[in-house]
């Protein structure tokens, strides 16, 4: 039986979305220190017919369903981490999540469109949702997959009282 999003009068249309939009949006889901390994974190409040999140999951972790505009649901518990949906998506709305990567540090994987890119190792300044700095970051990789390599997806650490406000990084200045 397909998921039925119940989504309609609740419904992000404009801007980035905020914590409290997310928290009040049932399909966000926010893996917490139980988790062992990064996870998908699916930032996706707006009805929009759009799906290659779910086609492009290999293990069927993410469903949005016959009707397109439902809002992708993922079942964590499936999810390998591979990072395929935070490739795909062009809404940029996915990341990889793990709360406790170390003792002090989350893990957080993105979508990244600009240049130049980082390197791993280099420290950079993480942003929230709307693009302000909230700490600092260590790159640990900068990986594409071949199959959508149009943007590269960072790897980096944080500080863990950031976990769920960093989304990305601030861009790079060019030389
Ligand atoms: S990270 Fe991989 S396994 Fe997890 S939901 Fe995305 S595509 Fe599926
Ligand atoms: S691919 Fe991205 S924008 Fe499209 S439904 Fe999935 S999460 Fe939302």
């Amino acid at each position: 039986m397909d998921y039925q999003n119940d989504t309609e009068g609740r419904l992000k249309t404009t801007g980035a979305a905020s914590l409290a939009e997310l928290h009040a949006t049932k399909e966000y889901i926010l893996p917490d220190e139980r988790m062992k390994h990064p996870v998908a974190v699916i930032e996706c409040i707006e009805a929009i017919p759009c799906n290659p999140c779910e086609t492009a999951c290999p293990v069927h972790a993410i469903t949005v369903g016959s009707e397109i505009t439902n809002l992708p649901v993922i079942d964590i518990e499936k999810c390998t981490g591979c990072g395929l949906c935070v490739a795909a998506c062009p809404g940029l709305a996915i990341y990889l999540k793990q709360k406790n990567y170390t003792t002090d540090l989350s893990f957080i994987a993105f979508p990244f469109e600009y240049v130049p890119l980082p390197e791993a190792g280099q420290t950079v300044n993480m942003v929230n949702r709307y693009g302000q700095v909230v700490c600092e970051g260590t790159v640990i990789k900068v990986v594409t997959i071949k199959r959508f390599n149009r943007t590269a997806i960072i790897h980096a650490s944080y500080p863990v009282k950031q976990y769920e406000h960093v989304v990305n990084m601030q861009r790079l200045a060019r030389n």
